[in-house]
């Protein structure tokens, strides 16, 4: 059972989600990329969940294959509670225009040979949604205002924003549908510090205008704690730990939990000496993952029984933690 929100239909749930990449110039031809392992997780109406982990951590990769631009291994997924992992394409399309993702670097995600009103109107004319071309260029006007565009840069490419601008113009496009549910991945790590607030509370605002959900991945950890209502932390395709963000924050459960937020960096400089433990080795392969816990070589605490056997989840309280031998809470 996930970390249950007090708010809040379940909108998307995941079970048993698995997503593998076969492994090219693999000798034995059937090496593959554990990417998503056996992954468990609800996504509730109105929420930003955030998924947190080291790169290669598959948090990408999940936030693909959740909103099925990656076809799953195997597993389910459900859209308010229809199974859509199978359904044929015709019939997806009503559940495809509710999910839409916003990319982290806005500059390759925009073409280059599009102005802006082609970028926004794109979603708008495949799906029909515009009686004619004024009624079309009404709308994206509503948009670039609702994100922040002066209207007069309609005809404008995307080289002639800023980086800000740009991932408003991506945000644009993914409002553009009425969606229920934005994957954001990484929205904002590509830009300037400056800029990252104004654009978390564009995407806040336009929450709470439209009820939108976010499934919102990063690894800045400030980031999230700003903006998400629960996180899921991941390491190596697996779930570590799931809860409401400022209990996580302040009394992490799982130890890869608690060495992720060791390594935010202190503002405070009495702080910045503070013993920490820090996180040794490398990342483990995710073609050959470690046996039982998949934490288990960067692991202190580690025990003959992590290397046999994967933990199986631990509700306390609210949280749910995947760890033989959880943190004191
Ligand atoms: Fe560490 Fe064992 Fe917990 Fe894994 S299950 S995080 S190895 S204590």
């Amino acid at each position: 059972m996930a970390a249950e929100r007090k708010t809040g239909e379940i909108l998307l749930e995941a079970k048993n989600l698995v997503k593998e990449f076969p492994l090219a110039n693999s000798r034995r031809g059937k090496q593959v990329v554990h990417a998503v392992s056996g992954v468990n997780l609800k996504i509730y109406e109105g929420e930003t969940l955030a998924l947190v982990g080291e790169s290669g951590c598959g948090k990408s990769t999940l936030g693909r294959t959740l909103i099925r631009l990656l076809p799953a291994t195997s597993g389910t997924l459900e859209f308010k509670g229809a199974d859509i992992t199978a359904m044929k394409e015709r019939e997806f399309a009503q559940y495809r225009r509710q999910m839409q993702l916003i990319f982290q670097d806005p500059y390759a995600s925009l073409n280059p040979r599009m102005n802006v009103k082609e970028i926004i109107a794109e979603p708008l004319t495949t799906y029909g949604l515009a009686k004619d071309k004024s009624d079309l260029e009404r709308q994206v006007k509503e948009l670039m205002g609702e994100v922040g565009i002066p209207a007069e840069f309609i005809n404008r490419y995307p080289h002639q924003f800023s980086g800000g601008q740009r991932q408003r113009i991506g945000i644009a496009r993914a409002i553009a549908l009425r969606p229920k549910l934005i994957v954001c991945d990484e929205p904002v790590s590509a830009l300037d510090v400056s800029i990252q607030s104004q654009v978390l509370n564009l995407l806040k605002d336009l929450q709470d205008q439209y009820g939108l959900t976010y499934l919102f991945i990063s690894h800045d950890l400030s980031v999230v704690k700003f903006i998400a209502d629960r996180v899921c932390v991941m390491f190596l395709g697996m779930v570590c730990e799931v809860g409401d963000t400022d209990s996580l924050y302040e009394t992490p459960l799982h130890p890869y939990t608690r060495f992720l937020l060791e390594a935010i960096p202190k503002a405070d400089p009495r702080l910045r000496n503070e013993e920490k433990e820090l996180l040794t080795g490398e990342i483990p392969s995710p073609v050959n993952p470690p046996s039982g816990c998949r934490f288990h070589t960067r692991c202190p605490y580690a025990k003959e029984i992590c290397r046999r056997e994967a933990p199986p989840a631990k509700q306390v309280g609210e949280r749910q933690v995947f760890c033989h031998f959880p943190l004191e809470g």
